[in-house]
């Protein structure tokens, strides 16, 4: 299959799950996630739509930049960012999905000419090698952020476990919501936190059911 076919099949199942889910669809964002592939290959996602692309490195991110120019296009960066890569990374994109700690947060303060739309990344299961905040820290997190005015908290990020369990995977995905109510509900002005960034090729259907509004899909569009 082409990577037309992969996309076109995607989104018609995400349709299908909008619909039987009594989501709407305007509401849900595909994050393409193009680090498994090279530039030219990321491109045809662009070429069928996908104006949002994800990469979790800035080697990755820089290659794709150089042949996707289109100006239209948001970068995403879903991996984790070291402190001192911040002042590299954070000109080249337009939304950070892993905002996992106050120190990161102060780099990003001191290093962003522009506020940036940040997700905090929240650890919603207990597998250990899941980054992010935990649960009972994010509102006390949030708090801490109260000025920063170059971070704006537009939502919580999470990764379920990979697991054949579909309820625990269900159970991330609520908790990521129940807890993005509860940063609301702060009325902080720099964290509206109205997003959830959550689902991937795998379990994405789940997350559509429980209120996501960006997935990041990546070896579902590729065929991987
Ligand atoms: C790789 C990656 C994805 C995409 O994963 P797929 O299962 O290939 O869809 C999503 N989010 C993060 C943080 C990733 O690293």
């Amino acid at each position: 299959m082409t990577v037309k076919q992969y996309v076109d099949h995607t989104k018609s199942l995400i349709s299908e799950i909008c619909r039987d889910s009594n989501r709407q669809e305007e509401k849900i964002t595909i994050v393409g996630v193009t680090k498994y592939v090279d530039g030219p290959v990321a491109e045809q996602l662009v070429v069928e739509g996908i104006t949002h692309l994800g990469e979790n490195r800035l080697e990755k991110l820089r290659d794709k930049q150089e042949i996707i120019t289109d100006e239209s296009i948001k970068w995403h960066f879903i991996g984790s960012l070291q402190t001192r890569k911040v002042k590299d990374v954070i000109p080249h994109i337009d939304y950070l999905h892993s905002l996992d700690r106050l120190s990161l947060a102060v780099e990003i303060q001191k290093r962003a000419t522009k506020t940036l739309p940040c997700f905090l990344q929240v650890k919603t299961s207990y597998e250990e090698s899941k980054q992010g905040v935990h649960v009972d820290e994010v509102l006390d997190l949030v708090k801490e952020l109260k000025d920063f005015d170059k971070i704006s908290i537009i939502g919580l990020m999470t990764m379920a476990p990979l697991t054949e369990n579909k309820e625990e995977i269900r159970d991330c995905f609520k908790k990521l919501r129940h807890l993005s109510q509860e940063v609301q509900g702060l009325n902080q002005s720099n964290a509206p936190c109205t997003e959830l960034s959550m689902g991937m090729s795998g379990d994405f259907q789940i997350a559509i059911e429980e209120g996501a509004t960006y997935l990041r899909l990546g070896s579902i569009l590729f065929g991987q």
